[in-house]
């Protein structure tokens, strides 16, 4: 059979349609918190995970069996798919000659294609556009001159990433004049890898729809979410999304859309830029769970990891009409000790909890229980569910933990 990436589509495999029924063993590339929410959620269906990650007692090592065995290491990748009937992973990175190898031997619904494609941005935005939807104009840059030329084109300012590899804004840099173009492309083409020019987009909001698809061709979308980024890192996803709802039924459709015209099976994120006339450009995609689908665990019929584990074993998706408006706010190294002093106390800094009780607030922790903490290193999250995301978003300004960060 023909195994390159291209070819491939586990959607389109013989036997890609089965269903994996509760009791079965989901095998998970990856033991991060993804992996481990992932468990939780899946173990409540009856389904027994099992995790391969490199480090030992991982956050979903704690939640499932784990297999302690670097991401590259073949005979560990045949052990996890001897032990599963169904294989995922819950990052993007997963090495190409793994991937193959556990397409071959189990059984792993998402495919290689998938992730062949949203592991590199040209492929990734040539995909998105087959789908018909927008992405910022971008330039492929083999050398220096190639930047200048783009740059000529697309206008200052303008984004130089790297087409691999760059998460929470590494591999960038934002080309502001003529003189900086030199040093990005030195800086940039240290990686190894093609790098891209994306024009700038004057974005008013940064959105961001999770879609679900099953073998079976059915799709569901989550409500968009507004998500605010410090330091390029997601620090909250505002749900019901404060924009209008026209533009709400685009960007679903748009993620819809994208997920059809991929045959996405399981979870896929895309991340879009709004501007003021009401444009949608779609910047990212990723074809997992998602920082900005982690308000779906209390907010929402289902939460984006059930519907994760429903599509991979092509089960009915489940409902995703949102229940509550909800603010989710994540939990950094440096936030961590006082949310667990919340945690133990009710009391979240300066805010008193009869305001909580009567403001409608419930603020739901959720920690990953890592090992080591480090400042910015994603720790856990927390729903703050809400009549009103003004309140909710009031109260998180207000404790002492965020105050710092403004949403
Ligand atoms: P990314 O790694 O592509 O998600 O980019 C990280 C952040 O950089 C985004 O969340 C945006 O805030 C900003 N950014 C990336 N690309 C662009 C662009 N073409 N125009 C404006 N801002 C961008």
């Amino acid at each position: 059979m023909d195994r390159s990436p291209n070819a491939v589509n586990g959607a389109q495999d013989k036997g890609a349609k089965k269903v994996i029924p509760p009791g079965s063993t989901i095998g998970v590339l990856g033991g991060g918190q993804l992996g481990r929410m992932m468990t939780l959620a899946g173990t409540n269906l009856g389904y027994r995970f099992i995790t391969l990650d490199p480090t030992p007692s991982s956050p979903c090592g704690h939640v499932a069996e784990q297999i302690v065995a670097g991401y590259d290491d073949q005979e560990a990748a045949k052990k996890l798919a001897e032990r599963s009937d169904v294989i995922t992973y819950e990052f993007e990175n997963v090495d190409a000659g793994v991937a193959a190898l556990l397409e071959e031997l189990s059984h792993v619904p998402q495919g290689s294609r998938l992730l062949y494609t949203t592991q590199h941005r040209l492929r990734e935005k040539r995909a998105v556009e087959a789908a018909g939807a927008t992405v910022a104009p971008y330039a492929e840059i083999g050398s220096e001159q190639e930047l200048s030329e783009a740059v000529a084109r697309l206008g200052i300012p303008s984004v130089l990433k790297t087409a691999t590899g760059g998460y929470d804004g590494k591999g960038q840099w934002v080309i502001r004049s003529e003189a900086e173009i030199g040093p990005a492309y030195a800086e940039l083409s240290k990686a190894g890898t093609e790098l891209v020019l994306e024009q700038f987009i004057p974005f008013v909001k940064e959105l961001s729809v999770i879609a679900a698809r099953s073998p079976r061709g059915e799709i569901r979308t989550f409500p968009v979410a507004e998500n605010v980024h410090v330091d390029n890192i997601l620090h909250a996803s505002i749900v019901p999304a404060r924009i209008d709802e026209k533009v709400q039924g685009e960007a679903e459709r748009m993620a819809s859309r994208i997920a059809e015209s991929m045959e996405a099976v399981g979870l896929l994120a895309v991340e879009m830029f709004l501007t003021e006339d009401g444009r949608i450009y779609v910047n990212e995609l990723a074809p997992r769970p998602h920082n900005s689908g982690h308000y779906t665990m209390e907010a929402c019929a289902t939460s984006q990891f059930e519907q994760h584990v429903r599509a991979i074993c092509n089960l009915p998706l489940g409902k995703a009409k949102l229940l509550t408006p909800v603010v989710m706010v994540n939990v950094l190294g440096e936030h961590v000790d006082d949310v667990k002093e919340a945690v133990a106390t009710g009391r979240w800094g300066a805010v008193e909890s009869d305001r909580i009780a009567s403001a409608n607030i419930v603020p739901k922790v959720h920690l990953y229980g890592k090992a080591g903490s480090a400042a910015k290193r994603k720790m856990g999250h927390v729903n703050v569910l809400c009549s009103d995301v003004q309140e909710a978003i009031d109260f998180i300004q207000q404790t002492a933990i965020w105050r710092s960060q403004p949403i």
